[in-house]
């Protein structure tokens, strides 16, 4: 057949470059294409994005991954193709688009959830019924998930602690760039279909108000400018909540808007660039333990002494940012505007809602997943069993005093006046103990009471 094209499935690697599924389909391509249409003829490709209406994001994320998409269309079209939309089962519609193009093989990343797993498996299997080949390249991380295996472990069970994992991930050589693709071209009879909107791909709701915008030029532009400025403060600013010190390439990582490789390739052999370099490995560290333990995305990983509290009123006041605890309240409220919270008060407001509340760790993560522009599986859950200390946190009965942790981390009190408005009058550091104001002054600012005692909270968590 003289129209022949291979297929890249894109799922969470939206971006041209450094895209090894994407640069494994031109590799077969190309050599149709020279075979076909004579030496120098741009690849026949078919990028495709199936939207799985099993997958209904929540409005902030969809609305970051309708720019994504657009932005890999506009990237593609400047190459001479464009993206290929289809709806269903992208197993199924993959397999369709594969015979209307007559490919021989479907080029797709690997991936940890148990969705993309189960993705995986019917593609493998629809794809053995259609005498096609399904090749599977590296996926969303630095280190593939599941290649570090502690020495001696014959069980093959992964390392449940960051620090080993660090220095095995840390002296591993990481899979060099993929190439970077020129001219393309679809063949004939495919179509490529509208792009979805993003209110295509969300159940119901509306976007935060101030997101970011979805896609691998905002990407890399973010990327070059973090590269070009804070990157080498990190260490010294990055725990400063007021200061916004921190990359925000989180939500271009988990949909793959950047590469993971290519960010820890600019930052390999710089000991100054080591603890950026370590939060790269974080995220590999969780990727690879929810690939070892696919429970964990839902189950606890260890047992907690502490017993889970049913606490509705409790849930509700930490979703609402109406604990009177400032800091934890100034967190929960940039949730919802910005989909973003900063790591330091994630860790906050999540102890808080686990070892002051009692609250089951399941739901502070689904609150989350629902707000989170960077709402990730593998992130999300072992970050909060860290907290929650059912996790890898090899201190686990650890509880964060909010009120310290806001004046240590937002001295000024700037973060907390910014998203509390309630208290925005408070002069500087008193504007984390509210409750200490004289009676007149506090009855004024409308703002609750502490919804728990600090002290109270923590004796019944060592207690229970
Ligand atoms: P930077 O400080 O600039 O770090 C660079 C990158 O390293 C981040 O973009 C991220 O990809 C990675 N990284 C940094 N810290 C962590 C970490 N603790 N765990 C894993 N990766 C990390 N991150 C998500 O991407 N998705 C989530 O759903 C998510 N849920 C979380 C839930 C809780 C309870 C906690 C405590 C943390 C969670 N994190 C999650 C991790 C972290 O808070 C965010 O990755 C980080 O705040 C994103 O901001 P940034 O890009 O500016 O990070």
């Amino acid at each position: 057949m003289d129209n022949m094209a291979e297929i890249w499935l894109a799922t969470r690697d939206l971006r041209v470059h450094d895209n090894p599924a994407l640069a494994d389909a031109l590799a077969v391509a190309g050599a149709d294409a020279d075979r076909t249409a004579g030496p120098g003829a741009p690849p026949l490709i078919v990028p495709l994005f199936v939207v799985d209406p099993a997958i209904r994001k929540p409005p902030n994320r969809s609305a970051f991954l309708a720019g994504a998409l657009a932005d890999l269309d506009r990237e593609l079209r400047e190459r001479g193709a464009a993206l290929v939309v289809r709806h269903g089962d992208p197993a199924v519609e993959a397999v369709r688009v594969a015979q209307a193009a007559g490919a021989r093989a479907i080029c797709i990343a690997d991936d940890v959830s148990a969705t993309a797993r189960a993705r995986l498996a019917r593609l493998a299997r629809v794809c053995g019924e259609n005498r096609l080949e399904l090749r599977v390249s590296p996926g969303a991380t630095v280190v593939p998930a599941g290649a570090l295996v502690p020495d001696g472990d014959p069980s093959r069970l992964a390392y449940q602690v960051f620090t080993p994992y660090w220095r095995r991930w840390a002296a591993t050589a990481w899979r060099p760039l993929a190439l970077t693709p020129g001219r393309l071209a679809l063949p004939d009879g495919v179509t490529p279909g509208r792009l979805p909107a993003a209110a295509d791909l969300a159940p119901g709701g509306s976007p935060s108000p101030r997101l970011p915008v979805g896609g691998e030029a905002a990407g890399s532009e973010r990327a070059r400018a973090w590269f070009a400025g804070l990157v080498t403060t990190y260490a010294a600013t990055r725990d400063d909540l007021a200061a916004d010190a921190t990359s925000g390439l989180s939500p271009y990582l988990h949909l793959g808007c950047v590469s993971p490789v290519a960010l820890a390739a600019r930052l390999a052999g710089r000991p100054e660039m080591e603890p950026f370099l370590r939060q790269l490995c974080w995220r590999d560290f969780y990727a690879h333990l929810l690939a070892a333990r696919p429970d964990s995305a839902h189950a606890d990983l260890r047992p907690r002494s502490a017993a889970w509290v049913d606490d509705e009123q409790g849930l509700a006041a930490w979703r609402e940012g109406m604990t009177g605890y400032p800091i934890v309240d100034a967190a929960m409220r940039q949730l919802l505007t910005e989909g973003f919270v900063h790591n330091r008060a994630r860790m906050v407001v999540a102890s808080f809602l686990t070892k002051h509340l009692g609250v089951h760790w399941r739901e502070g993560a689904r609150w989350y997943d629902q707000w989170l522009v960077d709402g990730d599986v593998a992130s999300n859950a072992g970050n909060w069993q860290w907290v929650a200390g059912t996790g890898a946190d090899t201190k686990p009965h650890r509880v964060f005093n909010p009120t310290l942790q806001g004046q240590r981390y937002d001295p000024s009190g700037e973060y907390v006046r910014r998203w509390v408005p309630e208290l925005a009058g408070v002069p500087g550091k008193a504007v984390h103990e509210p409750w200490k104001l004289p009676h007149l002054e506090r009855a004024v600012l409308r703002y609750p009471l502490p919804i728990v005692d600090h002290a109270d909270a923590v004796a019944r968590y060592r207690a229970s």
